[in-house]
């Protein structure tokens, strides 16, 4: 009797066990979320889709924009330029990094990217895996966002 109650609770574990693989599996669209979803970002700014949720609004004692976003699998900005720079801190998942005239870069969890200030640039996840990421936008009298043209499917395929 003790070994059969034995071999149900560790067969109860397994089960557990594999509830929890399928799950973590299940994640990577969704990935886990530390702050609201937000807003989706609009269309005319972004291809797929984004939610954005601010989290620290400007003011005249910081001057900097702070709030999160997540990209769905495949979602990505429009090329666009921030008069002070900005600096992305990757929270969770896979996606790309691309300054004008360079290389995309993959960029994931635990990663912390500047973007120079003017620079022409676009962030987004990767086509299979979504990504979340912090934005600081600092010196914010200058600006915040110039909004330029969609990144083409070549560019987001482009290696
Ligand atoms: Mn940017």
């Amino acid at each position: 009797m003790k070994s059969l109650i034995i071999s149900a609770i560790s067969s109860l574990a397994l089960l557990t066990t594999s509830c929890e693989q399928n799950k973590s599996e299940n994640n990577k669209t969704e990935l886990n979320a530390i702050f609201p979803k937000g807003e989706k970002g609009p269309a005319e700014n972004f291809t797929g889709n984004a939610w954005a949720a601010p989290l620290v609004d400007d003011d005249s004692t910081y001057n900097t924009v702070i709030g999160n976003v997540y990209f769905e699998p495949g979602a990505r900005s429009n090329w666009h330029r921030h008069p002070s720079g900005q600096i992305l801190i990757i929270t969770d998942g896979v996606g790309y990094h691309q300054l004008k005239g360079q290389p995309k870069q993959t960029i994931k969890k635990g990663d912390v990217v500047k973007c120079p200030p003017n620079v022409e640039h676009w962030h987004g996840a990767s086509p299979d895996t979504g990504m979340q990421q912090l934005y600081i936008l600092p010196k914010t009298e200058n600006g915040i966002v110039t909004w330029l043209q969609k990144v083409t499917d070549e560019e987001y395929n482009n290696r």
